[in-house]
C-alpha cells in the first residue's frame, strides 16, 4: 500500500523547486544575453563611426579636392587631380589595420571596396541597399545597421555621407564588420555567463534532490513505523537516522516511539500495580516456554497471594487496599528484575515467572523474597501496616502452561490451608 506512494512527496517538492529554478536561469540568461548584445553594438557602433571619420580624412589629406566621375568608362572616379578608381593602397592598408570593410560610393554605386565575392574579385559597380540611399544619400544622415546583407553575408555597417566643397552629397562611405565575427565576440563573453548560471543551477538542483530524498526517507521510515504500530506492532523499531535528526521528522519520530511506549504500557500493564497484566504475561509465556524446555535451560513459576487481604479492605477501606497492593507490587518487581518478571494475575494474586531457573533455584529466591514481605512497612493514616502471602511454586518440565499453572495452583491451595506465609513446592 506504502510502496507506491514512495517518493512522491520529494517528486512533488524537486519539481515545484526546479521549474522556478530553470526559469529563472534561463531568464538570466536572456537578460545577460541581451545586455551583452546591446554593449557590443553599442561598442561596434563607435568603432564603425570613428573608423569612418578616419578613413574621409585620410581620403581628404590623401586625395585633396572634389568627388568627380570623369573619362568615358562609367566607374572612372576622381577625386581632385587624382584618378582614384582603381586605388585600393588606402582602404586596404585600413581593412589590414582594423579587419573591418570599406566600401566607397559614387552616388549609391560602389567604385571602390574591400568586399569580394565568392570568387575573390571586388563587388564594384553593385549598388548600395535601398534603405542606405534613401535615409544617407537623400537625406544626409549618418546610420548605424546591425543587419546588411551584402553577397548573402551580414553585416554591421555605418554609412555616412559624402560631400563635395560646395556641400552636395556626391557619394557615401561605408565601414562594415561581418555579423559572423560579432556573433562569436558575443557568444565568447556569454560563455563565462552561461557556465556559472549552469553551476549555480546545478548546485541548486544537487541540495534540492539530496534535501528532498533525505526529507521523502524521514517521512517513509516513519509512515512505517506508524502503519506497523497500528497494525499491532508493538516492537516494531524506528530507524536510528530519523531520531538522530535535530528537525521536525526527529521531533515526530520521537514522538511516534514515546506512543508506541505509552501504547505498550497501556495495552501490557496493569494500571495500579504497573506490572504486566494477564493478557501479556500469556504472550510471554508463549514465547519463552518453547525454548524453556530445551536442554540445559530452566525454568520455573509461582502463584503468590496475598494472606487475609480481604481483611485489609474491609477494616481499612479499598483506598489502603490499593495502597498495599502496589506496595507489594513494588517488591515482587524490584526483586524479579533480576531473575525474571512479575505479573498480575489478578485481584491480590500475582504470577512469578523464573526464565532461566529451576525450581530448587527460585524456592531459595521465594524464601528471600517472603522475608521481604513479611518486613514490609506500609504506612497508612497513622499505622504501619504488615502483610504475608503464600507462594505455590511448579518446576517448568512442560510447556503446557495450563498444566504448570495448575500445579502452581494446588500448591498455593495447599499452603493457603496448612496456615498461609509459606512457599509450597
Ligand atoms: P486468602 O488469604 O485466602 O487469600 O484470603 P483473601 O482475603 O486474601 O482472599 P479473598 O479472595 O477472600 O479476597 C480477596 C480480596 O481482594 C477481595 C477483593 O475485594 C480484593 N481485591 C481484589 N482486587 C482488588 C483491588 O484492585 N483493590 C483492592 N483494594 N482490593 C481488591
Ligand atoms: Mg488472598
Ligand atoms: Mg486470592
Amino acid at each position: 500500500m506504502n510502496t507506491k506512494r514512495n517518493g512522491k512527496i520529494s517528486m512533488v517538492l524537486q519539481s515545484i523547486s526546479i521549474i522556478p529554478l530553470l526559469f529563472f536561469g534561463f531568464l538570466i540568461m536572456a537578460i545577460a544575453y541581451h545586455q551583452c548584445t546591446k554593449t557590443i553594438h553599442a561598442e561596434i557602433e563607435i568603432s564603425l563611426h570613428n573608423t569612418i571619420h578616419n578613413v574621409q580624412q585620410l581620403f581628404d589629406v590623401a586625395y585633396p579636392g572634389d568627388y568627380k566621375l570623369m573619362g568615358e568608362t562609367a566607374f572612372q572616379l576622381y577625386k581632385g587631380d587624382f584618378d582614384i578608381t582603381d586605388n585600393y593602397e588606402l582602404i586596404d592598408k585600413v581593412k589590414q589595420d582594423t579587419e573591418l570593410d570599406i566600401t566607397l560610393f559614387f552616388d549609391n554605386t560602389r567604385i571602390l571596396t574591400t568586399i569580394c565575392d565568392t570568387e575573390g574579385r571586388r563587388i564594384i559597380g553593385s549598388a548600395a541597399p535601398d534603405i542606405v540611399t534613401a535615409q544617407v544619400l537623400r537625406k544626409g544622415e549618418t546610420h548605424f545597421y546591425t543587419n546588411t546583407m551584402i553577397n548573402g553575408q551580414k553585416y554591421f555597417s555605418y554609412y555616412a555621407p559624402l560631400y563635395n566643397q560646395n556641400n552636395s552629397i556626391v557619394g557615401m562611405f561605408a565601414v562594415l564588420k561581418p555579423g559572423d565575427s560579432v556573433a562569436a565576440a558575443i557568444n565568447k563573453s556569454m560563455y563565462p555567463f552561461l557556465i556559472a548560471d549552469l553551476l549555480v543551477m546545478l548546485l541548486i538542483a544537487v541540495c534540492n534532490y539530496l534535501y528532498t530524498r533525505n526529507f521523502a526517507s524521514a517521512i517513509t521510515k516513519i509512515n512505517r513505523f506508524l502503519a506497523d504500530v497500528s497494525g499491532g506492532n508493538l516492537n516494531s523499531e524506528l530507524d536510528n537516522s530519523v531520531l538522530r535528526r535535530n528537525d521536525e521528522f526527529g521531533d515526530i519520530g520521537r514522538s511516534a516511539i514515546n506512543m508506541q511506549h505509552s501504547l505498550r504500557r497501556m495495552i501490557e500493564q496493569d494500571t495500579l500495580t504497573e506490572l504486566f497484566n494477564r493478557r501479556s504475561a500469556h504472550r510471554k509465556l508463549q514465547n519463552i516456554l518453547p525454548k524453556a524446555n530445551m536442554p540445559g535451560e530452566a525454568f520455573s513459576l509461582c502463584i503468590a497471594d496475598i494472606d487475609f487481604f480481604k481483611k485489609v479492605n474491609d477494616t481499612y477501606g479499598h483506598d489502603c487496599g490499593d495502597i498495599v497492593l502496589k506496595k507489594v507490587a513494588d517488591t515482587l518487581r524490584e526483586h524479579m528484575y533480576s531473575c525474571g518478571f512479575a505479573v498480575r494475575w489478578g485481584g491480590e494474586e500475582f504470577l512469578l515467572v523464573f526464565d532461566h531457573m529451576s525450581a530448587c533455584e527460585a524456592y531459595d529466591s521465594l524464601e528471600a523474597l517472603l522475608n521481604k514481605i513479611r518486613a514490609l512497612e506500609i504506612p497508612y493514616n497513622d499505622e504501619i501496616l504488615h502483610v504475608t502471602m503464600t507462594f505455590g511454586l511448579a518446576d517448568g518440565q512442560t510447556t503446557d502452561l495450563q498444566e504448570l499453572l495448575k500445579i502452581a495452583d494446588d500448591n498455593l491451595y495447599q499452603g493457603k490451608t496448612a496456615g498461609r506465609n509459606q512457599i509450597v513446592y
